[in-house]
C-alpha cells in the first residue's frame, strides 16, 4: 500500500465535521425527537466502519442501512446500536435478522406475515408508502392492516415510517399531501413512534419531525436546501496528484476524441484521477480544480485513470509532478462537482473511488 506522500489521490474525511453535522441536525429537531444516522452504501461512500462508530460515540443510537449485509457488518462494529434495514425482509432472511438483532423495515403485508411467523416479540419498523411508489405498504395493504390489527399480533412495533419524494423542494405540494397521508396511516394503525423526515425533510419544519428523523446526505455535507446557502459543514476533501505537465500550442488536441483543441500556446497538466475513481466521464471539459488556491479548468475527456487540466495561467513552479490538485474542497464542494457532472451530491459521494488513499481526522475520542 502506498502512503499518503506517494498516493495518486488523497481523500480527507473529517469525522469531526460529520459529527458536528449530526449534532446540528439533532438540535433542529422538535424536543423529544431523536436523530438517527443513515449509513447505507458504506456511509454514502465515506466508510461506515469509521463513520458509524463516530456517530455512535456522539450519541447516535439508531442506524439505518439499506441491505442486510450492511447490517451484519455494522452489528460487528456496534454491538449495542439499533440497526434497521430499509430494504426489508427478503424471503428466507428472517433467521439472519434475528441472529444479528437487526430490525427489518417491513414493506408489505407479506413481509409482516413472514416476520410474525419468525418469532414472538420481534422488533420491526413498518413502512407505509405515501407517494413514492417504491417501497412500503401501498394504500390497499395499509387498509387491510388497519382493518385487521391481529396481523401485527406479537410484533414489537418500534416505528411507523414513510419517505418523502420532494423534501428538498419546500414548496412542492406533495410534501403536505404525504404529511396528511402519513397522519392518516398513523391514526389507522396501533400507536408507535413515527418517522418521516430525511435530511431535507428536517428543514421542512417541526410538523415533519415526528419522533425519529433519518438524515443521511446532510451528515456528509450535501446541501439539504438546494439553491440556498448550505447549512452543513463540508466533510470531504479530494486531492489528485499531478503526474506530468507539457507545453501545447495552436492546433494541438488533448485527450481521447480530441475534444479539446488549443487555440494558442498553453500548458497542460495530467492528474491521476479518472472515471474508475468516480470522477465521472460527464465531467469531461467541465468544472475546475484548484492548485495552490487558484482555479483552473478541466480540459479534454476524463479517462479511466487520468484527467487533464489547463494550467497555462499558473506559475510553472507551482505545477510540478508530485504537486496536488484539489478536486473537491471549499471552493468546489460536493454539490458544485455534482452540478458540473449533471448529477446530485449523493452520486458523487457514493462513487468516490476505492483507490483513494483515505485519511480520517477528528471524530469523538
Ligand atoms: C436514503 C434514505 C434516507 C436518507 O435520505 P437523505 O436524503 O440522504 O437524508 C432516509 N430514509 C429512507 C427511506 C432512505 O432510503
Amino acid at each position: 500500500m502506498s502512503g499518503e506522500a506517494t498516493a495518486n489521490a488523497v481523500l480527507d474525511i473529517d469525522l469531526g465535521a460529520l459529527v458536528g453535522n449530526w449534532r446540528r441536525l439533532r438540535d433542529r429537531l422538535r424536543p423529544g425527537a431523536i436523530c438517527a444516522g443513515v449509513v447505507k452504501a458504506d456511509a454514502y461512500g465515506l466508510g461506515a466502519d469509521r463513520v458509524a462508530p463516530a456517530l455512535a460515540a456522539a450519541g447516535c443510537k439508531l442506524f439505518f442501512v439499506a441491505q442486510i449485509e450492511e447490517g451484519v457488518v455494522l452489528r460487528r462494529l456496534l454491538p449495542e446500536a439499533e440497526i434497521a434495514v430499509l430494504n426489508g425482509l427478503l424471503p428466507g432472511s428472517a433467521g439472519e435478522f434475528v441472529a444479528r438483532r437487526l430490525i427489518p423495515v417491513l414493506n408489505s403485508l407479506g413481509e409482516i406475515a413472514e416476520w410474525r411467523h419468525s418469532g414472538s416479540g420481534l422488533p420491526a419498523i413498518i413502512h407505509v408508502d405515501t407517494g413514492m411508489a417504491r417501497l412500503g405498504l401501498p394504500p390497499g395493504e395499509l387498509a387491510r392492516l388497519a382493518a385487521d390489527p391481529s396481523l401485527l399480533a406479537g410484533t414489537d412495533l418500534r416505528a411507523l415510517m414513510s419517505h418523502l419524494a420532494c423534501a428538498e423542494e419546500a414548496g412542492n405540494p406533495l410534501n403536505a399531501a404525504q404529511l396528511a397521508a402519513f397522519a392518516a396511516a398513523r391514526a389507522a394503525l396501533p400507536p408507535a413512534p413515527a418517522s418521516l423526515a430525511n435530511s431535507s425533510g428536517i428543514f421542512l419544519g417541526p410538523s415533519y419531525h415526528f419522533d425519529i428523523a433519518r438524515p443521511g446526505a446532510a451528515l456528509y455535507g450535501v446541501n439539504p436546501l438546494p439553491g440556498k446557502a448550505n447549512p452543513m459543514a463540508q466533510v470531504i476533501r479530494l486531492k489528485g496528484r499531478i503526474l506530468q505537465t507539457r507545453d501545447v500550442d495552436t492546433g494541438d488536441t488533448v485527450g481521447y476524441g480530441s475534444t479539446h483543441r488549443r487555440g494558442g500556446p498553453g500548458r497542460i497538466a495530467t492528474v491521476a484521477v479518472g472515471y474508475a475513481d468516480g470522477w465521472m466521464r460527464s465531467l469531461s471539459n467541465r468544472g475546475s480544480v484548484a492548485i495552490a488556491g487558484q482555479r483552473v479548468p478541466v480540459v479534454g475527456r476524463i479517462s479511466m485513470d487520468l484527467m487533464t487540466i489547463d494550467v497555462t495561467a499558473l506559475d510553472p513552479q507551482a505545477v510540478r509532478p508530485g504537486c496536488l490538485a484539489e478536486l473537491i474542497g471549499p471552493g468546489n464542494d460536493v454539490d458544485a462537482v455534482a452540478a458540473a457532472a449533471g448529477t446530485i451530491g449523493y452520486e458523487i459521494l457514493t462513487s468516490l473511488g476505492r483507490r483513494y488513499h483515505r485519511v480520517y481526522s477528528g471524530g469523538v475520542a
